[in-house]
């Protein structure tokens, strides 16, 4: 047994007031990664602030016409809220998309964004991995790199990000609050999450005396016209091999505005602003969006056993933007499970 000192908070503060000092003390909220980490040795906090029961697992509408979700709202709850159902589908397509209706009960919104790399050398004490432990080493370049990422990467470091729902929340162009012993900040998805660079050990861009309070989505939620599409090796409870959420905007046939983001492929939900830019006032076709696939992995590397990922992207764009623009979305088999 490794032990560990256990705190858990009523309210913000207090839980601010727990991690102050410690850095190698964590929050818990749904402990659906954090306690596999701590079970495989991968992770060893000496001290867990349990956050589960801090009142923040509400969803609200904010002034402005879009939604403030609370950390700690469950991953099935927020895919099933009418408002997100109904502005924001997209988003409900992505969670469900997501592990199991267990495990969618226990995760939260918080504990989803940084939830860690499912990269099996990461969970492999035995193996090098710099993201473990810094300097030991990447096995996966040189390894079996089948799950690896396209974009992105580095000599350091060549993992994905494992998370569906941020595929979502990355078109959707949301935004973080946190709060720390500094105060408040509100940080833009597209800046939350790190590529490995030289610090693999980095997820993020939080830091550890900081907690996510909410996820604030835009009014914009592409509902008419929005697909997620997720690839991998079984129909339920895989990670992706790629992911896609795309969202248009048409008038008639002509894209006003477009969204695209790919889960699967890079150490964050992967974005190219050349590609939405490109699609603007081009009509929704398939040879627009093969041309579109095209731009997007013009800078796409695969290694050894991820090559096929860069075959496989380009075609899931252009499916996800096909159906989008047909604005018939894909089912997931999940949806009819409650
Ligand atoms: C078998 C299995 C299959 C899965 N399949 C998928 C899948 O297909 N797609 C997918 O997207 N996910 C999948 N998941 C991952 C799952 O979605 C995450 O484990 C879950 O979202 C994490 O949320 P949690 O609340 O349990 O986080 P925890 O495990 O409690 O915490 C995770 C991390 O977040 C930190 N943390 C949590 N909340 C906060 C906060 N508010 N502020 C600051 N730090 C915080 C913790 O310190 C910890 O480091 C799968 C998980 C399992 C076990
Ligand atoms: S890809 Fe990243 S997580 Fe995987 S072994 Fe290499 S350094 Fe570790």
């Amino acid at each position: 047994m490794i032990g560990f000192q256990y705190a858990r908070a009523g309210n913000v503060a207090e839980a601010l007031r727990e991690i102050a000092g410690n850095s190698a003390a964590k929050f818990i909220a749904g402990g659906t990664n954090l306690v596999d980490l701590m079970k495989m040795d991968v992770e060893r906090p000496t001290k867990l602030v349990d956050i589960s029961r801090l009142p923040l697992n509400r969803v609200e509408e904010t002034p402005g016409g879009g939604l403030l979700i609370g950390a700690l709202v469950p991953n099935s709850d927020l895919a099933w809220h009418p408002l997100v159902e109904q502005r924001y589908p997209v988003l409900s397509s992505a969670i469900l998309a997501g592990a199991s209706q267990q495990l969618r009960n226990m995760a939260s919104t918080g504990g989803n964004l940084l939830q860690r790399t499912r990269c099996a050398y990461f969970y492999d004490t035995a193996t090098p991995c710099n993201k473990r432990q810094p300097g030991s080493g990447c096995s996966a370049i040189g390894g079996i790199n089948r799950m690896h990422a396209i974009f992105g990467t580095s000599d350091a470091c060549i993992a994905t990000h494992p998370s569906d729902m941020c595929v979502a929340l990355a078109m959707l162009e949301a935004s973080v609050h946190v709060t720390g012993q500094s105060g408040d900040r509100l940080i833009a998805f597209a800046h939350f999450h790190r590529l490995p660079g030289d610090t693999p050990q980095r997820d993020t861009n939080l830091s550890p005396d900081e907690v996510i309070t909410a996820v604030e989505l835009p009014p914009r939620g592409f509902a008419a016209n929005h697909t997620y599409l997720k690839i991998r090796d079984r129909l339920s409870y895989a990670f992706a091999l790629v992911s896609v959420a795309a969202g248009l905007e048409l008038d008639g046939n002509t894209i006003t505005e477009a969204r695209l983001a790919l889960g699967g492929v890079a150490h964050k939900p992967w974005r190219d602003a050349r590609v939405e830019a490109a699609l603007r006032g081009q009509s929704a076709s398939h040879a627009n969006f093969a041309r579109a696939a095209d731009l997007m992995l013009s800078d796409a590397r695969g290694f050894e056993h991820n090559a096929f990922k860069i075959h496989l992207a380009r075609r899931c764009i252009v499916r996800a933007l096909s159906q989008a623009a047909r604005g018939t979305p894909q089912v997931q088999s999940s949806k009819k499970i409650r």
